[in-house]
């Protein structure tokens, strides 16, 4: 075994070379990437377009000299368009337009996703963008120096949608969103949703409800989007944030098997079937732990840990990916948003009897500055009283995303909702309460509480205070809320 081929540098690619260097330090190692930004955050684009991360390097993990140091080759702008299985061998266009034949041993596909195009009239108008690439980016960036939009349509109000909502806004563009369905972030509970379109309306996005488009056209300054219901939707600038789809023709052109909502279908191990070829990330279904099943959760989390199993495999080591929980955070003006696990309708779907309890609790001590109410909801299941999962939306420096964590990492343990409220969590006044907020919710839950049980404070309204002192009402309520959750100290 002596060469090690990698057709994709980003989360899974990049992953996948330096744990294979790690595990086997005289390998050949290559990775072909088909641009020209290896190792970079996708995630990090719209906090490139919101001008918080203004300088676009910034948001390379390594550089593509810190990679080529540590002995791994990389040939940037060489896009894989053939596999020769008998022969071992990829071929490549490279950037001149020539092709580059190369050989492997062992062969990881690390091609990630594609942004979701569909197949309407106008996507590829000026002023019309999508938003997956690094040149995706640059390109908007070009667009919003040269134009000067002063309004923008955001189609979809998915995680990306809600992250270039607020990008957008913040760069002082007048943000509009359509929501077909009429659910903004339908991956969390309604009563979550509520208060993510109420911070939305807050910070003056426009939300237009049920609405199909029919397609997107130029008119007199600027494209505007046709649709069924013939709203006028008019805007500077278009993003279609309608989701990705995983990068698999490759793949799926050499006989690789494809699996759940086409991604390319792989084991534990990240083996695809055929010999000495792997497959992580984006491109892939991932094993789910509670589900005990394949699912397609596209998250940079996920192809980096599927990316080092298929490295440290690819290098003769028996790693296996334990599996996914879809974890995720995502952070929308002044709130964030976040979930573990299974929701209650999804858990009841896979077989569990699940029953769910929210509860509102403050992020600290009420008395000390700065506090904050975030909602909490934990899904158990009835019977077993096992941990399936849970939901938080609280102001973003209540540490939303480490408490999503602790569920995270409950659930991994196969731990019982009654075993949230033993564990040894800290607590100082300023930082959290004797009981935390997630032993809070545990033990709303062990109380057997209805899962709609109305909310001790007004929704979204007290995640928008920043550092103020709580005020008499407010810590009247706060004591009436530790008091029925039974805080103590
Ligand atoms: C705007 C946005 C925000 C996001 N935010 C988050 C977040 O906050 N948290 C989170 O967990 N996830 C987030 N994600 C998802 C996350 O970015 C992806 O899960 C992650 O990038 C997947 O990594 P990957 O390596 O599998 O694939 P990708 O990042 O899709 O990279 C694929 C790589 O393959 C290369 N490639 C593709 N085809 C070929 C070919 N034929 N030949 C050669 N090279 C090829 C590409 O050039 C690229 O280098 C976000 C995604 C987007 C779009």
């Amino acid at each position: 075994l002596k060469r090690i081929l990698i057709i994709g540098g980003s989360d899974a690619g990049v992953s996948a070379a330096l744990r294979a260097r790690e595990v086997y330090p005289i390998a050949g190692i290559t990775i072909a990437v088909a641009d020209k930004y290896p190792s970079f955050s996708v995630c990090g684009l719209p906090f490139y377009v919101s001008g918080e991360a203004p300088e676009w390097s910034t948001l390379a993990y390594r550089s593509a000299e810190e990679i080529e140091k540590m002995g791994i080759r990389l040939l940037l702008e060489h896009r894989a368009k053939h596999i020769d299985l008998g022969a071992q061998t990829v071929n490549f266009l490279d950037k001149t337009g020539r092709t580059r034949m190369l050989p492997y041993d062992r062969l990881i596909l690390a091609t990630g996703a594609a942004s979701t195009r569909p197949s309407l009239s106008g996507t590829d108008l000026p002023g019309v963008f999508f938003l997956r690439w690094m040149d995706d980016a640059l390109a908007m960036e070009r667009y919003i120096a040269k134009h000067r939009p002063k309004s923008a349509i955001i189609i979809g109000s998915g995680y990306m949608g809600l992250e270039m909502a607020d990008a957008l806004t913040r760069r002082g563009l007048s943000v509009t969103m359509l929501v077909r369905s009429g659910k903004v972030l339908k991956t969390i509970d309604p009563r979550l949703q509520e208060i993510v379109r109420a911070e939305l309306v807050r910070n003056g996005v426009k939300l237009i409800d049920r609405i199909d488009m029919t397609g997107i056209e130029e008119q007199e300054g600027g494209p505007a989007v046709r649709n069924a219901q013939r709203v006028e939707v008019k805007g500077d600038l278009i993003l279609l944030a309608t989701g990705s789809r995983p990068e698999t023709d490759l793949a799926s052109a050499a006989g690789i098997p494809i699996g759940v909502q086409g991604g390319i279908r792989v084991n534990r191990a990240m083996e695809t079937g055929l010999n000495g070829i792997y497959a992580a990330g984006d491109c892939v279904e991932a094993w789910h732990r509670l589900l005990k099943k394949n699912v397609y959760p596209p998250l940079g989390t996920t192809a980096h840990k599927q990316g080092r199993v298929a490295g440290e495999n690819a290098a003769g080591g028996h790693a296996q990916f334990v599996g996914t929980l879809g974890t995720q955070a995502v952070k929308i003006f002044d709130i964030v948003v976040a979930r573990t696990g299974l929701r209650d309708s999804e858990a009841r779907e896979a077989g569990f009897d699940p029953t769910t309890a929210e509860v509102e609790a403050w992020d600290h001590k009420a008395y000390s500055p700065g506090a904050t109410p975030m909602r909490i909801r934990i899904t158990g299941d009835r019977k077993t009283r096992q941990l399936l999962g849970a939901q938080i939306v609280g102001h973003y420096k209540a540490e939303v995303s480490k408490r999503i964590d602790v569920f995270a990492a409950a659930i991994s343990a196969e731990m019982s909702v009654d075993d949230m409220i033993d564990l040894d969590l800290s607590y100082s006044p300023p930082l959290s309460g004797t009981w935390d907020p997630v032993q809070a919710a545990a033990m709303e839950w062990t109380r057997g509480s209805t899962m709609n049980r109305a909310p001790l404070l007004h929704p979204g309204l007290n995640f928008l205070r920043e550092d103020k002192a709580v005020t008499a009402e407010q810590s009247y309520l706060s004591c009436k809320t530790q008091k029925r959750l039974a805080f103590a100290g």
